[in-house]
C-alpha cells in the first residue's frame, strides 16, 4: 500500500469574500491538496481542501499523509474497515481533519472501485431523495453581488455572504431581481453579540430561510439568547467543528452546517447527522471552493440531511475531474464505481 498526495492548483471563477478576515479565496488561486491510495493496482483519491482558520494548510495535509507510509499501524491491513481507520486518525491528528477526510474519501473511492460501485450505494443511500443546492455568492458591490443572483437564476436557494453596513442595500436590490428565491444568509461571525439581534431584525423585510454564524464561535450563551430572540432560523458553522460540538449546540441554534472539511470526511459526517437528529438540529451539508473530487464525497451522503450548499466546484473556472452532475439545481454523483471520476489525471 502506497500513500501520496499531490498539490493542485484551480482557479475560481470570481474573486470570493466573507465577513471573516482571512477567509476569503485573494486573487482567484484555490490550491488544493489530492491524496491517492494505491493498492491491489487500484487508486483511490481524495481532496483536502485546508483551512488556516482551523488550523491547517497544505503543509499540514502532506505531513499527516506521509505519516501513513512511515506507520503502517495507522491504517492497519485491512483498508475496508473504514471506521476503525478514521477513528485511529482521529485519535492521533485530531488537529488534522482536512487531511483525514481526504484519506477518508481515498479509502472510500478505493473500496467502490473494488467492489464495482459508487460510494453512496456503498453506504446504502441512493441520489434520489438528494435535496437542491443553494448558490453561493460572495461579498462585493451590491450591483456585482445582484449580477452573479441573476447569473444564478437557475437555482431556487442563494447563500448570500453578508456582514458588512451595505447588507440592507444588497438585498432591496436582490429581492427586486429574484422575489421568490429562498435566501441563506451568511454572516460568518461578521457581527458582535450585542449588535446581531438588532441586525437580524433589520434584515428579516427581506425574509431569509435562515441566518448563519451571526456572531464569532465560541460565544455559546450570546448564541442561545440570539437563537431565542430571532425571528429567523439561526444555524451555526464556524460554532460546528466536529462530532464533539453537535451536543453542546442543542437549544443554541435551529440548525448546523456539517462540512467534510472540518469534521474528517464521511466517517464523521455520519456520526454529525445522526447526533444533530437525536438533538432535533435541522441539518445543512456545506463545502469549501473544492473541485468535484471534493465535493462528491459530501454529495454521497446529501440525501441524508435537509439543506444542501454543495457547489464548490460551480465557481471554478477549471474544474478537473468531472465527477458530479446538475440536474436543474440538484447536484449528483454519477452511477459509476468510487467517486466516478471520469477524468483522473496523471497527477
Ligand atoms: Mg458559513
Amino acid at each position: 500500500m502506497e500513500w501520496s498526495s499531490e498539490r493542485l492548483r484551480v482557479h475560481s471563477k470570481y474573486p470570493f469574500r466573507i465577513a471573516r478576515p482571512g477567509g476569503s479565496v485573494s486573487g482567484r488561486n484555490v490550491d488544493r491538496v489530492i491524496v491517492r491510495c494505491l493498492h491491489d493496482g487500484t487508486i483511490g483519491m481524495g481532496e483536502a481542501s485546508p483551512v488556516p482558520y482551523y488550523g491547517e494548510t497544505l503543509d499540514t495535509v502532506e505531513h499527516v499523509v506521509q505519516q501513513l507510509n512511515r506507520d503502517a499501524s495507522l491504517i492497519g491491513d485491512d483498508l475496508y474497515a473504514v471506521s476503525e481507520i478514521v477513528r485511529r486518525l482521529v485519535d492521533r491528528f485530531d488537529q488534522h481533519r482536512a487531511a483525514v477526510s481526504a484519506i477518508d474519501a481515498a479509502l472510500h473511492d478505493w473500496i467502490g472501485q473494488k467492489l464495482g460501485i459508487p460510494v453512496w450505494r456503498l453506504l446504502g443511500l441512493s441520489m434520489r431523495n438528494v435535496p437542491a443546492t443553494s448558490m453561493s455568492i460572495g461579498l462585493d458591490e451590491p450591483e456585482v453581488m445582484v449580477e452573479r443572483v441573476r447569473e444564478a437564476s437557475g437555482f431556487s436557494a442563494l447563500k448570500i455572504k453578508v456582514g458588512t453596513d451595505r447588507d440592507e442595500e444588497t438585498l432591496a436590490l436582490i429581492r427586486e431581481a429574484v422575489p421568490e428565491a429562498k435566501l441563506r444568509l451568511d454572516v460568518n461571525e461578521g457581527w458582535t453579540p450585542d449588535e446581531a439581534l438588532d441586525r437580524i431584525e433589520a434584515l428579516s423585510r427581506f425574509s431569509p430561510e435562515f441566518i448563519e454564524q451571526p456572531i464569532p464561535a465560541g460565544h455559546l450563551d450570546d448564541l442561545r439568547r440570539i437563537h431565542e430572540q430571532s425571528p429567523i432560523p439561526i444555524y451555526a458553522d464556524e460554532d460546528v467543528v466536529c462530532p464533539e460540538d453537535i451536543l453542546r449546540l442543542q437549544g443554541c441554534v435551529s440548525g448546523v452546517n456539517i462540512k467534510l472539511v472540518k469534521c474528517g470526511g464521511i466517517r464523521e459526517a455520519l456520526r454529525m447527522i445522526h447526533l444533530s437528529r437525536a438533538a432535533d438540529l435541522k441539518i445543512m451539508l456545506g463545502c469549501m471552493a473544492e473541485t468535484s473530487l471534493g465535493i462528491a464525497a459530501a454529495v454521497s451522503i446529501s440525501s441524508l440531511v435537509d439543506l444542501v450548499d454543495l457547489d464548490g466546484h460551480l465557481l471554478l473556472s477549471d474544474e478537473p475531474f468531472g465527477a458530479l452532475t446538475l440536474d436543474g439545481d440538484r447536484v449528483l454523483c454519477h452511477d459509476a464505481p468510487g467517486f466516478g471520476l471520469s477524468v483522473r489525471p496523471d497527477l
